[in-house]
């Protein structure tokens, strides 16, 4: 079909600041159509009823998850399941691996990815004991950085970062540690048993996305990432079940559609050639 679709996105405040799902069906944030044949539809009724949009992709919920995050203040220490994790004790959810752009942060900022514990008995101990600092994986971030996040993989946004998120589509997070903070006089909920059942021990790295395709970020069993800077214009070939573009900097057109930093759309199946004109540094998201 030859139609881009945009979405209205789903805003969601939070005490460390906000989110915004941009390409999201997730029904706690499931995001009409905004303008088009398809105006006010929800991204999971399209799945649901035009499977044609998607290549006729198997499956009883549209996959993926794009949101864009701006923190004020650091995200809790968390950790999500894997599928097989999530099916048995999340209702049949999806487990949720993703990754992260850095579109913008603070210099001096850090990133917490992973963690320093050798075996699951050291691991237990040091959350027992509130040694954050000496188990945690802390270390600088910088515009322009990506991260693969496998299921098992600690890991916190620290404050003063915009990040642009692709992931699965999952809202199962385990809060691991809340920096002690208070909302409503309320500390927010701790899952310290389901965190320690699925960390992986000792912390394992994503590996550095292998080929020979410059422009591919990462390439994973959900998702592949590929990135481009784009002066002029450029042409692309939407060949798979859908794509996802998402702009991590400057400002352009889509086929004469304006788009600018922090939008995210989707290109149906059968699309066909597109092109990006602009200043513009774009995500293209494939499954
Ligand atoms: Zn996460």
């Amino acid at each position: 079909m030859r139609e881009l679709l945009f979405f209205e996105p789903t805003i969601k405040n939070y005490i460390w600041g906000n989110e915004y799902w941009t390409v999201s069906a997730h029904p706690h944030g499931d995001n009409p159509v905004k303008k088009g044949s398809f105006q006010g539809i929800t991204l999971s009724r399209l799945w649901d009823e035009h499977r044609e949009l998607f290549g006729n992709m198997e499956g009883d919920r549209f996959p993926l998850l794009v949101k864009e995050i701006d923190s004020r203040d650091d995200l809790s220490i968390q950790v999500h399941p894997d599928d097989a994790y999530a099916r048995e004790h999340e209702n049949g959810s999806f487990g949720k691996t993703e990754c992260w752009y850095v579109i913008d942060c603070k210099p001096g900022g850090t990133i917490i990815v992973g963690h320093k514990a050798k075996t699951r008995d050291e691991l237990k101990e040091m959350i027992r004991e509130g040694r954050w600092q000496e188990l945690l994986n802390e270390f600088p971030v910088k515009k322009g950085d990506f991260f693969q996040i496998e299921p098992g993989t600690v890991h916190a946004i620290k404050h003063d970062t915009v990040i642009m998120e692709i992931q699965q589509n999952s809202d199962i997070t385990y809060r691991l540690y809340d920096y002690d903070r208070v909302k409503d006089g309320k500390p927010r909920p701790l899952h310290i048993e389901k965190s320690i059942d699925v960390i992986t021990v000792p912390h394992r790295q994503a590996e550095a996305c292998q080929g020979d395709d410059p422009h591919r970020l990462v390439d994973c069993p959900f998702y592949t990432v590929d990135k481009y800077e784009i002066d002029d214009s450029r042409r692309f070939l939407q060949k798979r079940a859908f794509e996802i573009v998402s702009v991590i900097g400057g400002k352009g057109e889509i086929d004469g559609e304006p788009i600018a930093k922090g939008d995210s759309l989707l290109i149906p199946y059968a699309y066909g050639e597109y092109e990006v004109t602009g200043q513009i540094g774009i995500l293209i998201t494939g499954v």
